[in-house]
């Protein structure tokens, strides 16, 4: 098994050293793991930042814990990676920052829309006095736009949105919105672009893995080229929260392997269930 989304002390919201991640996943028996710290640092002000200068020295810091923590964990393969989450005005570094550093995979993520964070506690301004099909369609309009900027190989989380949408609409059917989701899903296909199974929201709501099931089926129809698998755990405690969950979530929706990347390109699969024996070629 991989987890290819965690967080740790370089991340504005994360804790805890990179080793004390690589003893979670050594207990666990993962095999491979990708540290991907948030890139946006948290001002004073309360408000959110993307600094070039600032974020080149945070990642050669994390770059640095990831080739002592090889050493010392010779057994788990540790890549490098980032989670960058979009806001138009922070392509441009994000972009350089890419160019900057010897990444071996980023996520692309999507938490601010028209300036609200979707996810965070104020998200409820996004949902007032709207319908479902007007926010989460702006929501899905935005993860366009996240597609089309392209600097990155998987998109995180892909529904998130439904976090806190169910409190003003219920659970969310994505069939009401299957056309927008799908329009998504062909310009990743048609970019190379994958998705990822984030088994976040297993221990709080929606007590499943993101995106739902339907939405997996249609990225294999969309051809979504590949699919990755993590916790997006913020702690060494939730390393593996739901990541048991995720695969199988996966193999429902006709999924049968996950991707590993090194150097920003996919160099291989793992079967999704542990227990399949592996053709030739792939790892
Ligand atoms: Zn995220
Ligand atoms: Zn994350």
């Amino acid at each position: 098994m991989i987890n290819y989304h965690f967080h740790d002390e370089h991340s504005s919201d994360g804790a805890r050293p990179l080793v004390e991640h690589c003893e979670a996943a050594r207990r666990a028996g993962i095999l491979e793991i990708c540290v991907t710290n948030h890139v946006e640092a948290l001002r004073e002000d309360g408000s959110w930042v993307v600094d070039f200068e600032e974020a080149v020295r945070r990642f050669e810091r994390v770059l640095e814990s990831v080739v002592r923590a090889r050493s010392r964990f010779p057994e788990l393969t540790i890549r490098f990676g980032a989670e960058f989450a979009y806001r138009p005005e922070w392509t441009d570094p994000l972009d350089r920052l890419a160019e900057s550093l010897p990444f071996d995979f980023i996520l692309g993520s999507l938490h601010d829309v028209d300036g609200i964070d979707v996810s965070g506690p104020n998200a409820s301004e996004f949902f007032r006095d709207r319908p479902l099909e007007a926010a989460y369609g702006r929501y899905f309009e935005a993860l366009h736009e996240l597609v089309e900027w392209g600097t990155f190989d998987a998109v995180a989380h892909f529904d998130l949105v439904k976090r806190y949408g169910h409190r003003a609409y219920g659970e969310f059917a994505p069939s009401s919105l299957e056309a927008p989701i799908r329009s998504v899903l062909a310009g990743m296909g048609r970019a190379g672009i994958g998705i990822e199974v984030n088994t976040s929201g297993c221990a709080q709501w929606p007590r499943a893995p993101y995106p739902d099931e339907s939405i997996l089926t249609w990225a294999r129809e969309e051809g979504v080229p590949f699919l990755t698998l993590g916790s997006d755990s913020h702690a060494p405690e939730h390393f593996t929260q739901g990541i048991t969950d995720g695969s199988a979530h996966a193999s429902r929706a006709g999924w049968d392997r996950l991707t590993i990347f090194e150097a920003r390109r996919p160099i291989g699969t793992i079967p999704l269930q542990p227990n399949e024996t592996q053709p030739g070629g792939d790892r």
